[in-house]
């Protein structure tokens, strides 16, 4: 099976290829020239295999330039026991309100951006190992926030490998800054800059594609790859979990294998609800994707009115991994939805560059409307939200609430009552003053975040995942902060070459 730029369709990689190139020289994002098919039979014969089982079968589907021991390699890997705080990985609760809730949070760093770093370090290692042997890794990382520490311990150790982050030094939350300052292992570095996220990612993207530093790197046996969420390698762990997840409604008895169920996301740059659509388009039973946004709710009006337009205010709120105006990953969808049509991708991500605003004609906007459904929720009905569930005994996060509200809204509006997941995609201890404020009412002055921590702990009895929790008594050991202007020196002075 090969794979193809939305771009560019005379372009043709590999898997490997595709994953250690991250993006295609055209600007454009590696998809497979078509989506391998399963039948009711094979998720028959998933359904009693453990998640890595499970795991294996489904990207052998996809990586087919992968050996079978080395799928085998990367899935134990990253799942083995011991790295997620549940046997089953992504383990199902079902809530309240009907839903069964998929959390995607199990992973060392408490966000569901775990289920694909833990995975992505030993597909590019594999896939380098077979177009560029001997070469070290540097993995550059623009973080908001939960990227970069799933990254930073994904990459932690790993053979071949150097992970350096840049955050923005007042654009991350305290919890977050700590995960980062704090990571231990010899291949990893930390850098906050004097800037907002746009620069740290501008500045990323600059050394990213300096020609002189890429052959200052090629000089020292190093490379450049990226870990962010355009590469397929980051996309395709994530499909797993949704088919994973329709074997195990079949195993506890919630549906029969073939029922249809809908899937709510919490969404922001498009990538997690990607991975259920390319689940449904697989042959899963989906009926349809429900997209959750906060109130940046570009993608909203895009699914229900084919208009794409960025142009309109900055929220900053309380699921700040959501606060995102353009979603990469819809390139994809755009281009499976338009029959393979790099042209017609070419024209609207022309208008979005030239003025952050497209429109898809109406034979796309009804495949959007018979797939997804779309719904949003300001700060104030994500709280309440977060308060109904816990009294319903469930704790959610921000972001999950967001999803939580959005699926009953849309179950108001549509009464379909078809089974449903929703994404669960952060523990709510990484986001303790919203969600304290939540289900408490307020947050006493002057408690800081452990204290918050605490709080949330005695009044839910919930418990905080230690590594969250020990954070408390660790010592940072990164504590630069640099200029924009110094991000390459930081750069070499973490690679030890100039
Ligand atoms: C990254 C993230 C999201 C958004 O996921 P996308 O794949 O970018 O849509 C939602 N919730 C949390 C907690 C995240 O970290």
């Amino acid at each position: 099976m090969l794979y193809t730029s939305t771009r560019d369709t005379s372009v043709r990689v590999t898997a490997a290829q595709a994953i250690a190139r991250g993006i295609s020289a055209d600007g454009g994002l590696f998809v497979p020239e078509s989506i391998p098919q399963i039948d009711r039979d094979f998720l028959s014969s998933l359904v009693p295999l453990d998640y890595i089982s499970r795991a294996k079968k489904v990207l052998a589907l996809y990586l087919t330039d992968f050996s079978e021991e080395e799928i085998d390699y990367c899935v134990q890997g990253a799942y083995k026991a011991g790295k997620f705080s549940s046997e089953k990985v992504a383990p199902l609760k079902k809530i309240a309100n009907g839903a069964n809730v998929l959390e995607l949070w199990r992973g060392p760093t408490c966000a569901f951006k775990d289920m694909a770093l833990q995975l992505l370090p030993y597909l590019l290692t594999t896939a380098a190992k077979k177009s560029a042997p001997d070469k070290t890794i540097v993995i550059l990382v623009a973080t908001s926030g939960d990227t970069g520490k799933a990254a930073l311990e994904g990459f932690k150790d790993v053979a071949g490998t150097k992970i350096m982050v840049f955050y923005p030094n007042d654009g991350v939350s305290p919890m977050q800054k700590l995960q980062m300052t704090t990571q231990e292992g010899e291949n990893v570095a930390v850098c906050a800059i004097n800037g907002n996220f746009d620069d740290a990612q501008n500045g990323v993207k600059a050394i990213f594609t300096d020609k002189a530093v890429g052959e200052t790197l090629a000089k020292n046996g190093m490379m450049f790859s990226s870990a962010n969420s355009i590469n397929w390698g980051r996309l395709v762990p994530q499909i797993v979990y949704y088919i994973s997840a329709y074997c195990d409604l079949i195993e506890n008895g919630t549906i029969q294998n073939g029922d249809e169920i809908n899937i709510v996301v919490p969404t922001g740059n498009f990538g997690n609800i990607l991975a259920a659509y390319y689940a449904k388009c697989m042959g899963v039973p989906v009926k349809t994707l429900i997209c959750a946004s906060n109130a940046n709710n570009v993608l909203t009006d895009f699914l229900t009115t084919g208009i794409y337009d960025r142009n309109r205010r900055f929220y900053t709120t309380v699921s700040p991994s959501m606060d995102i105006l353009i979603s990469s990953n819809l390139e994809r969808l755009l281009f499976h939805l338009s029959g393979d049509s790099a042209q017609r991708v070419n024209g609207w991500m022309a208008k979005l560059k030239e003025s952050g605003a497209y429109t898809v004609e109406a034979d796309i906007l009804d495949q959007l409307k018979a797939d997804f459904a779309a719904g949003c929720c300001d700060d104030a009905a994500t709280k309440e939200t977060i308060r109904t569930t816990w009294q319903g005994g469930y704790l959610s996060d921000t972001h999950t609430a967001v999803a939580i509200r959005v699926f009953e809204d849309y179950l108001k509006a549509s009464g379909d009552d078809t089974p449903t997941v929703i994404a669960s995609t952060a523990n709510p201890y990484k986001f303790s003053a919203a969600v304290l404020s939540a289900v408490k009412g307020e947050v006493p002055a002057g408690a800081d975040e452990f204290r918050q921590v605490e709080l949330l702990a005695e009044e839910t009895g919930e418990p905080c995942p230690p590594q969250l929790f020990t954070l408390k008594d660790k010592t940072p050991r990164f504590t630069d902060c640099c200029n924009k202007q110094d991000m390459e020196a930081q750069v070499y002075a973490m690679l030890g070459i100039r």
